[in-house]
């Protein structure tokens, strides 16, 4: 098993319900361990920066309005397979369609206000962290 690390985000709607605590209980229970994190509020160039990958999506300006209306939670989370099993946690994108006992099945309120963002890939894991995470920063 390979010990991998990802970015994660809690997005503005649980911040703002003050559930950052209950969300990073279940990565704990997971077996990921946060080893870097940050409250911050994002600029709309940085919302637009990291997800750039979507700009050509209908909703991207949604998005970044959303992803700038209120704090995120940016960390790294640490562990077995973590890219993988941090999104298992985390759930469907739409929580209509996410599993019983992921984050997004108990706290995301719908496709867009989802609770949280995890990388898809250890590639963009790297990239992902370093967007908001110097090496000095992150604490295994
Ligand atoms: P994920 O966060 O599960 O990796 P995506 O990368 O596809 O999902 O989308 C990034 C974020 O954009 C989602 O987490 C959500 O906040 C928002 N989003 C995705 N699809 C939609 C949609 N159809 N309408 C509004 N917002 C969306
Ligand atoms: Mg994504």
């Amino acid at each position: 098993m390979a010990i991998e690390r990802t970015l994660s985000i809690i997005k503005p709607d649980a911040t703002e319900r003050n559930i950052t605590g209950k969300i990073n209980a279940m990565f704990e229970d997971a077996g990921l361990r946060i080893v870097a994190q940050r409250r911050i509020r994002l600029s709309r160039e940085q919302a637009e920066a990291f997800y750039d990958v979507h700009k050509e999506r209908s909703f991207f300006g949604e998005l970044v309005d959303y992803m700038i209306s209120g704090p995120v939670v940016a960390q790294v989370l640490e562990g077995e397979n973590a890219v993988l099993a941090h999104r298992t946690v985390m759930g469907a994108t739409n929580p209509a369609q996410a599993d019983e006992g992921t984050v997004r099945k108990e706290f995301a309120l719908n496709v867009q206000e989802n609770s949280v963002h995890g990388s898809d890939s250890v590639e963009n894991a790297a990239k992902e962290i370093s967007f908001f995470f110097s090496d000095a920063e992150i604490v295994g």
